[in-house]
């Protein structure tokens, strides 16, 4: 039986697609540095704790697992410290694209399923992108993707394999049954960031723009929940068995909102007020940016189950007073 391998699969998302990947009968093996990943978020798969530039392990796990496709996550994604240290964002996610792929040129591995981001985008005319959208990323976190997406449109027109590239607009939310989550320290994501506030690890939450051209000023984004964007994952994985063709999707729902309303969200699941502090504009960040998801729709018979805010917000809400119960000392219990 062949086997999925998937990179950074004890991460945020990666760790979503390998419990649905299982729950479907797939055999997974994962390649994961645990730089920002957790052992404990690969449930039931094989680990092994490497590098994805490393290749003579990717090759050997490429040999001895019979792997037929790549779903690649392994990737930095702050996007402020790609601006910072942009090297490190295009060595992590461009050179270590390029090194996973010429393992899968040398073990004949022709099914590719990458992790790209709406930051391919940049500024758009009317803050909707679709896939025919120009890409013009304002940092190097998007261009390090972009990148990597232009050498797999390279290598898939040689007929040496098919892809499946993924535009990830805002992922949020946590397995509904609360067995993995997002753990990720020092995060900038606003979910993230509200629900550590409306735990108390964090004593208050900014507004990052208040003078936008959107209803109530603030920026406006599009949140996906992230079990229906695993789904879109296997949705690709059948869809590039089936033998079908090499393609660009984004993933989202289509809709958004502003960051107002996502606090008001968090206030509603946590049941007490935020405290908010308004600040200016965060650099580098857009008024609005909501995907047209059309194509996802129509090429993998793709729907989502999970859009609703409230219910999204409930899930991250929930994973955050898990992560808090774990942080608390047995000791310090009364
Ligand atoms: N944001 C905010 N406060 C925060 C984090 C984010 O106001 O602590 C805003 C940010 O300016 C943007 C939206 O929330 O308008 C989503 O930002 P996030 O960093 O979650 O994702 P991005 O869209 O930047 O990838």
């Amino acid at each position: 039986m062949n086997t999925v391998l998937v990179t950074g699969g004890a991460g945020y998302i990666g760790s979503h697609v390998v419990q649905q990947l299982l729950e479907q009968g797939e055999r997974v093996v994962v390649i994961d540095n645990l730089s920002t990943g957790f052992r404990e978020a690969v449930r039931g798969a094989d680990l092994v704790v490497g590098n994805v530039g490393d290749l003579d392990l990717v090759g050997q796990v490429m040999a001895a697992h019979h792997v037929d496709a790549v779903l690649h996550f392994a990737a930095h994604t702050i996007v402020p410290e790609s601006v910072c240290d942009p090297l490190k964002y295009y060595g992590n996610n461009t050179c270590n694209t390029r090194n996973l792929l010429a393992c899968c040129a040398e073990h004949g591995v022709e099914k590719f399923i990458f992790s790209s981001t709406a930051a391919v985008y940049g500024m758009t005319d009317n803050g909707i992108a679709d896939e025919d959208t120009p890409t013009k990323p304002i940092n190097p976190y998007g261009t390090s993707k972009l990148m990597s997406e232009t050498m797999l449109r390279d290598h898939s027109a040689t007929g040496a394999m098919r892809h499946v590239i993924l535009r990830y607009f805002n992922v949020a939310g946590c397995d509904p049954q609360g067995r993995i989550g997002h753990s990720t320290p020092n995060a900038t994501l606003l979910i993230k960031v509200c629900c550590e506030h409306a735990v108390g690890i964090r004593e208050s939450l900014s507004i990052f723009g208040t003078d936008y051209n959107t209803p109530d000023g603030t920026g406006v984004r599009d949140y996906i929940h992230v079990d229906d964007l695993a789904a879109a994952h296997l949705r690709a994985l059948d869809h590039l068995r089936g033998g079908g063709d090499s393609q660009t999707l984004n993933c989202g729902y289509g809709h958004g909102y502003s960051v107002r309303e996502v606090i008001d969200a968090v206030a509603r699941a946590g049941g007490k007020p935020l405290n908010v502090i308004e600040l200016p504009r965060r650099p580098g960040d857009l008024p609005m940016l909501i995907a047209c998801s059309d194509r996802l729709k129509r090429v993998l018979d793709w729907q989502p189950h999970y859009d609703d805010l409230d219910f999204i917000v409930g899930t991250a809400l929930r994973w955050e007073q898990q992560l808090l119960c774990k942080r608390v000392p047995l000791s310090s219990v009364a």
